[in-house]
């Protein structure tokens, strides 16, 4: 579904991915984890081509990111993401957020989008919220709409970069069982999160990113099993958030 294929990126001189390849299988969790700055968000959003990269190629559902022809907000506009801070848009309702998207990019009717984005708020538990504003709304809340907004669009993958760790506490639990649920659903999910506890539960296999390389990439099994088969690197960093 995903095919990360020797991707190497540059801020200027500064090398932030190096040949990092991997890939995502249809219906595959896959826990992106390691230290700050190692470029976890940087390689997820080089998945929905919100960020470009200099070498390699990602290819999503067959079509290819660094091919000139690609028409990218299409590709785009099929590839959920939910970042950190949920980016709703303030002055608009819930049903507005969840609705503007899929008429103005997938080009539907206004009745269709409603149908489809009530229906995408009632799977995430909040559809007596319909006409409220982001502003009233918990941050959880927020989230959950968030995610409903990007099911909205039928995507074909998900992605996330750690979204529940702007969260209160309290609000951590609600957001994950959202993404448990789209996990035992069978949706193919790319997450960057340190919630060792989801990854562990629902994911398949776990990426370890240090220093912009793909230092681990192994089975959930492996990847919590015997510590002395992980890079120092990795045990390091498990030792500090387990
Ligand atoms: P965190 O856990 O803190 O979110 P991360 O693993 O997501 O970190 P990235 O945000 O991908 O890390 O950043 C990787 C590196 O690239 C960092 O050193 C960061 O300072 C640098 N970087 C990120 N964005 C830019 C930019 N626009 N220009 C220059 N350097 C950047
Ligand atoms: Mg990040």
């Amino acid at each position: 579904m995903i095919d990360i294929k020797n991707i190497s990126k540059w801020y200027g001189s500064f090398q932030v991915l190096t040949d990092c390849t991997t890939n995502v299988k249809k219906g595959e969790v896959v826990v992106v984890c390691g230290p700050s700055g190692s470029g976890k968000s940087t390689l997820i959003k080089t998945v929905n081509a919100l960020e470009p990269f200099q070498k390699g190629d990602i290819v999503v559902d067959g079509i290819s990111i660094a091919d000139p022809k690609t028409d990218l907000p299409k590709l785009r506009s099929r590839v959920g993401m939910v970042f950190q801070h949920f980016e709703l848009f303030p002055h608009l309702s819930v049903t507005e957020n969840l609705t503007l998207a899929q008429i103005k990019v997938l080009k539907r009717n206004p009745d269709e989008a409603k149908k489809r984005g009530l229906k995408m708020l009632e799977r995430v538990g909040l559809i007596a919220h319909k006409d409220k504003f982001p502003g009233q709304l918990s941050g959880g809340q927020q989230q959950r709409v968030a995610i409903a907004r990007a099911l909205s669009m039928d995507p074909i993958v998900m992605l996330f970069d750690e979204p529940t760790s702007a969260l209160d506490p309290e609000m951590v639990g609600e957001v994950l069982d959202v993404m448990v649920q789209l996990a035992n659903e069978g949706m193919t999910m790319m997450c960057v999160t340190h919630e060792m506890g989801f990854a562990r539960k629902v994911s398949h296999r776990v990426i370890f990113m240090d220093q912009g390389k793909i230092c681990e990439d192994c089975k959930k099994e492996d990847f919590f099993g015997d510590p002395s088969a992980r890079s120092p690197r990795a045990r390091d960093f498990l030792s500090k958030i387990l």
